[in-house]
């Protein structure tokens, strides 16, 4: 069994839905119809050992878990609104380490903490819950159509780069381990590409292998990704190549970029390049029915992302 086992089954157990759940679990988000508004509802953890190591601050733990939350949000092209914080630390002083963190994270994100939960556990953990509100109608994972381009935003393996200095004890390469340890939810693109009525949005948290394979599934198409094409920064190149590792791989399969895929008309996607002031780089179409990475031309097999029970 795999973490979408677990989901599929867990969703097997439930009853139908209240009319008030528009999309139910398997987005990035649920969506509520909540009174006149419209909200989506998501959740992320992270703990010790899994998903960070001791060259992570608690503040940088906390920061995260709320970035990361934020991020859901970002790609059902939401507005980041209420959050719920639960942690568990070895200490009361590192508790408060990973609270100073989140705190900080809602004033970034615009959020507003209304309380959670806490406990000693040996384990260092956080868990997010997130609310945010709609102003468009939501995008969805399943709306990805023949025809339409798929488009990155900003730029891929910065943080799988960073996580590799860290892991390494490498000096410098600051902004790539500061990339990963405080991720740059994508919100002004996710609201802007809800706004100009995008096909489909996910947000690349298990990597480029991986969240392309749930939005073709979603969706029910295939695609073709051209990893020439993947935007990877200049010092993410540079440290890859230093530990012999390939940077287009890392950036299609390092994961936690928590930039947005994209899945849009090629018109769509030109006037979102034009409303955002960060780089939107298409890298593949949607097209036939598998998964299709391509390099120089030929296909590359196997490739992945995160496995959250591996
Ligand atoms: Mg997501």
């Amino acid at each position: 069994m795999n973490e979408f086992d677990v989901i599929r089954k867990f969703s097997g157990l439930l009853p139908p839905a209240p009319a008030e759940v528009l999309v139910p679990i398997g987005d990035d988000c649920a969506v509520l119809r909540l009174g006149d508004g419209t909200w989506v509802a998501a959740s992320d953890m992270l703990v010790s050992g899994r998903h960070f190591k001791g060259w992570a601050a608690p503040a940088d733990v906390g920061y995260k878990a709320v970035a990361v939350n934020v991020s859901d949000v970002a790609a059902m092209g939401g507005i980041p609104r209420f959050v719920l914080v639960s942690g568990a630390a070895p200490d009361p002083e590192m508790a408060l380490g990973v609270f100073e963190g989140v705190a900080e994270a809602c004033g970034a994100f615009g959020v507003y903490p209304l309380g959670g939960d806490t406990t000693r556990a040996d384990a260092l953990t956080v868990d997010v819950a997130i609310l945010g509100e709609l102003g468009a109608a939501p995008v969805l994972r399943s709306g990805a159509r023949p025809g339409d381009l798929l488009a990155v935003t900003g730029e891929l393996g910065a943080s799988a780069a960073g996580l590799l200095a860290l892991e390494e004890g490498r000096e410098g390469f600051g902004r790539l381990k500061k990339r990963h340890l405080r991720p740059l939810p994508r919100t002004e693109a996710g609201r802007a590409a809800a706004g100009l009525g995008v096909g489909a949005m996910i947000d690349l948290s298990d990597g480029l292998a991986s969240d392309v394979r749930h939005v073709c599934e979603a969706s029910g198409v295939g695609c073709r990704v051209d990893l020439d094409l993947l935007p990877v920064a200049h010092d993410a190149r540079e440290l890859a190549a230093s530990l012999g590792r390939d940077p287009a791989l890392l950036a299609a399969t390092g994961g936690e970029d928590y930039e947005l895929l994209v899945s849009a008309p090629e018109r769509v996607l030109r006037t979102l390049a034009e409303t955002v002031d960060i780089p939107v780089t298409v890298v593949g179409e949607i097209a036939g029915s598998g998964i299709d990475f391509r390099r120089g031309g030929d296909p590359v097999d196997h490739l992945s992302g995160w496995d959250h029970f591996a």
